[in-house]
């Protein structure tokens, strides 16, 4: 695989790195692609497949897996399968496009490792864990129960953080944002990419 830099943000859901995603692929200038992931979850509210997700059933995705499709996939909860298809990479590099990804924590480190002179790692820290609640019920998209998963996942993400090469602290969102830019921003002007695989 060749081609343009890889930007991960990964943070706990509820954080706020969507937002920021968002914002970042909206800027023309730093020419990114968001990489639509494939999951085994259902779709949620307005969620379309082949723009916020490519929704697959658990059996293609397990297919996909021993096929060797992915790039990195992960239970990210328990029957709920999430991945980056190696093929949605490859597109948007013949696009000739930088690649944005908005995934879990585990999943932006592999990627990160795989690719470590082309890939900005960057992890975005709620302000604490009772805001994340606030924000997570919030959304009103899911059950206590979810809620609570995610609550007790976001503390184990939280350690990973000085893994990542930033992290930026999204207690006001407009200060998140512009940082995030900039870094984005630096780090595709950087075109050192010798010693690349
Ligand atoms: P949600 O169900 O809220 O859309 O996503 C749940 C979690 O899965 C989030 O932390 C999200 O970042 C993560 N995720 C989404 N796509 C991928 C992916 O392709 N790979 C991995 N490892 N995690 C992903």
């Amino acid at each position: 695989m060749a081609g343009g830099k890889l930007i991960v943000f990964s943070a706990p859901s509820g954080s706020g790195k969507t937002t920021i995603v968002r914002y970042l692929l909206e800027r023309e200038e730093l020419n990114l692609k968001f990489s639509v992931s494939a999951t085994s979850r259902a779709a949620r509210g307005e969620e379309k497949d082949g723009e916020d997700y490519y929704f697959i059933d658990l059996k293609n995705f397990k297919q996909h897996i021993k096929s060797g499709d992915f790039l990195e996939w992960e239970e990210v909860y328990r029957d709920n399968f999430y991945g980056t298809l190696k093929a949605e990479v490859e597109r948007i590099w013949a696009l000739g496009k930088n690649v944005i990804f908005d995934i879990d924590v585990v999943g932006g480190l592999r990627i990160k490792k795989k690719f470590p002179k082309k890939t900005l790692a960057v992890f975005v820290k709620p302000p604490s864990i009772d805001e994340l609640k606030i924000r997570l019920k919030k959304r009103k998209t899911e059950s206590e129960e979810r809620i609570n998963m995610r609550i007790a996942k976001a503390s184990v993400e939280l350690a990973t953080a000085p893994q990542f090469d930033y992290i930026i602290k999204n207690d006001d969102l407009d200060t998140a944002l512009l940082e995030a830019k900039q870094l984005v921003s630096n780090f595709i002007a950087n075109n050192d990419l010798s010693e690349e695989e």
